[in-house]
């Protein structure tokens, strides 16, 4: 089945080369005009939300002619993901999105999805022992009892917060105005200038500190917040910090009928060839001075592969989770170093036992998310009472005392022992082991996005963050930095001084 370099994939494509160069100057493309044939076929390796809406933006920049193929050895979606209990279906990966997160905003009406609707509910922060801080139904009295608590420090937070978020906002203005950049540091640094760059370096505690948070704020609602957002310490950089307690601010949102129908739906809008295989290799080939991919497979049918002239590969490299090797590439692409996080999803139908958390009468349990502390006592992360992924105008939620389903969040699978501690009794139990997100005490080093002329790692990202948002923002790179490679328009790669220059342009 191996291929051979007859097949090399800008072979004599005149015609739709032709046909593609016109199409470009129509649309005023300066570089296209210039004569570049467009690439002839372009591989993504991996179907999560990275894989899926970089299919999506290089088919929007180059053009519906090139052939698209997305490898995936398991499920379209990757870390968005669900699992069905008594015929629903509830998010056991990836599950709230951000409301400034543009981009998926952007999915959901180019694909006509819509948001699912959203039900109240209450959240507290448990220390295995008691509760430090519960939420009420009145946002004045939540706002006191933070003030009483922590002083000042629940605003400071916010302010930081915000600080951030706002000048993150602006990779939004630089991509619709098609700038790219070639490492990770490159983007953070137009964003925020070396503000940002550090922020990958120091820990969010240590940021907090200096803008003046209480270190005993840091202990009861940071750590809950980076437990149940990264399932780590409050060492975790500042800058993907900020992005996680950002969603703890409220204003999150998820896709009716489940997240992962992104994926599914931007690869369907593409016409990508999804194709079910296990990438194992890619090696590097040259022909009449042209650099071509060759992209090794195993299928059900044996192994295979094909040739492209561009590749992205959307998955972890990291600690060989993919296990994709590189040949023929002098100098050699080099190990990835760190580790990923490992966070188990238990999504339990049951009756949860209210007295562990000091409520015997379980009717007067009011809260449907828990988050802890950073305890000896405690043996899980998170739990929260979850909404099924259709959520129709009659759905309430179940009472307390009823059966319902959580997820809980876990460093380790929960024992029979630790699962009787939180249920009284229950029907059944799904767990999921997700490599979850980068360990960030394991490397600071943030990894290449260019790992050889035409070859990309989007997944060098979550590396400063990792989230939903943080892949598309990285796909929408990649895709840009392809195209301005693709046809020499270095204007648009690593520009400093974007916000001034863009005002300028307009
Ligand atoms: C439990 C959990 C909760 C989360 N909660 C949130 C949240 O609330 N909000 C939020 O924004 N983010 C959340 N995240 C993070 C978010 O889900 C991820 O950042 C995002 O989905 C990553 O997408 P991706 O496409 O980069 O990677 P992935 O989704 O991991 O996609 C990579 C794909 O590549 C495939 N693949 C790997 N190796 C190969 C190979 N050799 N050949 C072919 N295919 C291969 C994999 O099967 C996978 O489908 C959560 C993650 C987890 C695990």
């Amino acid at each position: 089945m191996m291929a051979g370099l007859q097949q090399l994939p800008c072979a004599p494509r005149f015609l739709v080369c032709l046909a593609l160069a016109v199409g470009m100057m129509r649309t005023g493309s300066s570089a296209a005009a210039a004569g570049d044939a467009p690439p002839g076929k372009i591989a993504v390796i991996g179907a999560g939300i990275g894989g899926s809406s970089v299919a999506y933006f290089l088919q929007q920049h180059f053009g519906s002619q090139v052939q698209l193929d997305v490898y995936e050895k398991d499920m379209v979606g990757g870390r968005l993901a669900t699992v069905t209990v008594n015929k629903q279906q509830y998010e056991s990966g990836g599950a709230s999105i951000h409301s400034l997160n543009l981009h998926m905003q952007d999915f959901v009406k180019l694909l006509g999805l819509k948001h699912r609707r959203e039900v109240a509910g209450k959240s507290a922060v448990f220390s295995g022992e008691h509760f430090v801080l519960e939420e009420t139904d009145w946002y004045l009295l939540n706002l006191f009892r933070l003030w009483w608590h922590y002083g000042m420090s629940f605003l400071r937070l916010q302010m930081w917060v915000e600080e951030v978020m706002e000048k993150f906002m602006r990779i939004y203005k630089y991509q619709a105005h098609g700038y790219a950049f070639s490492r990770v540091e490159e983007l953070l640094h137009s964003l925020g200038g070396d503000t940002f760059v550090n922020m990958t370096q120091r820990s969010v505690a240590e940021s907090l500190l200096e803008v003046g948070v209480t270190q005993r704020f840091i202990d009861d609602v940071i750590v809950a917040i980076l437990r149940a957002s990264y399932g780590q310490s409050v060492l975790v950089p500042a800058f993907a910090g900020a992005m996680s307690l950002a969603g703890a601010q409220g204003n999150m949102w998820a896709v009716e009928g489940g997240n992962k129908l992104v994926c599914s739906d931007l690869l369907k809008l593409t016409k990508a060839n999804v194709i079910q295989a296990t990438v194992t290799a890619i090696s590097l080939h040259s022909s009449e001075g042209k650099n071509f991919y060759q992209v090794h497979y195993e299928d059900e049918e044996g192994q295979g592969s094909s040739f492209y002239d561009i590749v992205v590969i959307a998955t972890q490299l990291h600690d060989n989770k993919s296990n994709i090797t590189f040949q023929n590439f002098d100098p050699p692409i080099a190990e990835f170093p760190g580790t990923f996080h490992t966070t188990i999803a238990s999504i339990v139908h049951g009756y949860l036992n209210s007295s562990y958390f000091g409520f015997t009468d379980p009717k007067l349990f009011p809260f449907t998310s828990v988050l802890t502390t950073d305890s000896p006592a405690v043996f899980f992360n998170s739990m929260d009472n979850i909404c099924p992924v259709n959520v129709s105008s009659t759905f309430r939620r179940k009472q307390p005392q009823d059966a319902a389903v959580w997820r809980v969040h876990s460093q380790h699978p929960l024992e029979k022992q630790e699962l009787k501690i939180l249920f009284r009794s229950y029907y059944s139990v799904q767990v999921t082991e997700w490599q979850a997100y980068p360990s960030y005490e394991s490397s600071k080093t943030l990894p290449p996005i260019i790992l050889h002329d035409n070859l990309y790692y989007l997944n060098s990202m979550e590396w400063a963050a990792s989230s939903v948002e943080m892949a598309v923002v990285a796909a929408k790179n990649v895709a840009l930095l392809a195209y301005n490679l693709w046809y020499h328009d270095l204007d648009k790669i690593d520009q400093k001084d974007l916000i001034h220059k863009i005002k300028t342009e307009l």
